[in-house]
């Protein structure tokens, strides 16, 4: 079932303590939609400045992902992000946020992307994230990732957009940012309350009343946890010895999880679809750590994403027979 994204689609200056880039492709819509591609049919919404170049589009083109919702604004700058990693990759420092052609974007989606049954809202504006919704209010799976900058000043909006999505993947400490709750299970369990009224919100039937069912929490290098209503389950990230660059780590995560729903949307969203969908969006997030941007998964094929989900099954899995006798 095709995808729609709409997100940041950028150029990044990243420093690692094995190496910089001072600008490559990134944006969460380009890091999700080079993932999800693997799945099914992708289609991006975005724009980007006069400065963003043809053969950064072609990156998109040569995976097949659909780039006609890709509106280049004249005059316009494509957005910017800086960033720099501390030595064992776990803390980042944003240094710098350019928003460019965003400011005072008006997403206009072609009849296309409009017609996709699966959506990912990827970080942007939340008020962005609201607007795309709107203009797909029957699609049937619709997820959200965003950050805590749009946590420290639009947390409202941010909280509005929530409400109207049924998956929602974030950091864990952004969750916990959001919520006020220091615990994660309990922060989780708090926002698949969240329930937007209806009465009043503007985005239609199908999104009214909605509110989300599934929550990922995305822990970095320690993997991702996954809470439902009933249930709860957590995989480790695969266990690589050398990491090059963790940026746009979990939107490739969420690329490989969103894209594996929506290639299995005819099935119901059990349990074990969502567990499934949880190993091949860290798989594909593992690879995508191995090379600065995008450089690794351009090259990516299939087979080593399924070889890496049968090692991930491999190291999770462990026999639950009990100890004949336990202590005390
Ligand atoms: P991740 O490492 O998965 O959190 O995503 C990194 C990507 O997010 C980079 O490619 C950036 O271009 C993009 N990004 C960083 N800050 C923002 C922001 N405030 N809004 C949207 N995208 C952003």
């Amino acid at each position: 079932m095709p995808i729609t994204v709409v997100g940041s689609i950028a150029y990044d200056a990243v420093k690692t303590p094995f190496g910089e880039r001072e600008r490559m492709l990134g944006g969460a819509a380009v890091h999700f939609a080079l993932a999800a591609s693997f799945f099914d049919e992708v289609r991006v919404v975005g724009p980007v400045g006069e400065d963003f170049g043809e053969s950064e589009i072609d990156v998109l083109r040569r995976r097949g992902v659909g780039v006609a919702d890709i509106e280049r604004i004249a005059g316009g700058k494509t957005f910017f992000w800086r960033g720099e990693y501390g030595w064992d990759l776990n803390s980042r420092e944003t240094l710098d946020t350019q928003l460019g052609v965003f400011e005072g974007f008006e997403p206009k989606l072609s009849d296309q992307s409009r017609e996709s049954e699966v959506l990912f809202l990827a970080n942007i504006q939340p008020g962005l994230q609201r607007d795309v919704r709107e203009q797909m209010p029957d699609a049937r799976f619709v997820a959200l990732d965003s950050m805590n900058l749009w946590i420290d000043i639009a947390r409202d909006e941010l909280v509005d957009a929530i409400e109207r999505v049924d998956c929602l993947i974030l950091n864990d400490a952004e969750l916990r940012q959001l919520t006020g709750r220091p615990n994660l299970v309990s922060a989780a369990r708090e926002i698949l309350n969240w329930k937007a009224s209806g009465a009043g919100g503007s985005a239609g039937e199908g999104a009214g009343g909605r509110g989300p069912s599934v929550i990922v929490a995305k822990q970095g290098e320690y993997g991702a946890a996954l809470v439902t209503a009933e249930r709860f389950f957590a995989l480790p990230a695969y266990p690589l010895e050398t990491v090059i660059d963790p940026t746009g780590a979990g939107d490739t995560f969420a690329g490989g999880f969103v894209g594996y729903i929506a290639a299995h949307s005819d099935h119901e969203l059990t349990d074990d679809l969502l567990r499934r969908a949880m190993a091949h969006g860290t798989a594909l997030a593992s690879f995508n750590v191995e090379e600065f941007g995008t450089e690794r998964i351009e090259r990516l094929e299939g087979e080593e994403i399924s070889a890496r989900v049968r090692e991930l099954s491999e190291i999770t899995s462990f026999s639950g027979a009990p100890l004949a006798r336990l202590r005390g």
